[in-house]
C-alpha cells in the first residue's frame, strides 16, 4: 500500500478504510483498479465520518491517557485486534509493516489477488 493514497489519514483510520474497501494494505498501489481506488475513497469518508460522530476532533491518530485509540474501541474491525478473529467472517487477522506503518488486515476478506475489492 502506497502511503500517499493515505495521505493525511491517520494509521488506526487507514486500516479501518482498508477493510472496509476490502484492499490488502500490501497491495501494490498501482494495482489498485480505479474501482478499487473508488471504493477506498469512499470507505474513507465513511470511517471519517464515524469518527466524527463518535466525537473524533483529530484526524491523527490520537491515543488517551489510558493507552487506547480516542475512537471507540468496539468500532474498529481491525486496528489493535491482531491474531482475533475477522468481525466479518471470524478468519486470524494478520499484521504487516509498510514503513513506518503497522497495519492489521484480515486475508480473506481483504483480497491480494482482485485489487478492485469485494463487494459491500
Ligand atoms: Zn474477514
Amino acid at each position: 500500500m502506497d502511503s500517499r493514497v493515505v495521505v493525511g489519514v491517520g494509521n488506526i483510520y487507514a486500516n479501518e478504510a482498508l477493510f472496509l474497501a476490502g484492499i490488502r494494505p500490501t497491495a501494490r498501489s498501482g494495482r489498485v483498479t480505479r474501482l478499487g481506488y473508488d471504493r477506498l475513497v469512499k470507505a474513507i469518508q465513511q470511517v471519517l465520518r464515524g469518527a466524527i460522530d463518535m466525537g473524533g476532533t483529530t484526524l491523527r491518530d490520537f491515543v488517551n491517557q489510558d493507552g487506547n485509540p480516542g475512537y471507540f474501541k468496539q468500532s474498529l474491525n481491525v486496528y489493535g485486534r491482531l491474531g482475533l478473529p475477522c468481525r466479518e467472517c471470524a478468519t486470524l487477522l494478520k499484521g504487516t509493516r509498510t514503513g513506518q506503518r503497522a497495519t492489521v488486515f484480515c486475508p480473506n476478506c481483504q483480497s491480494a489477488q482482485s485489487f478492485s475489492g469485494r463487494n459491500r
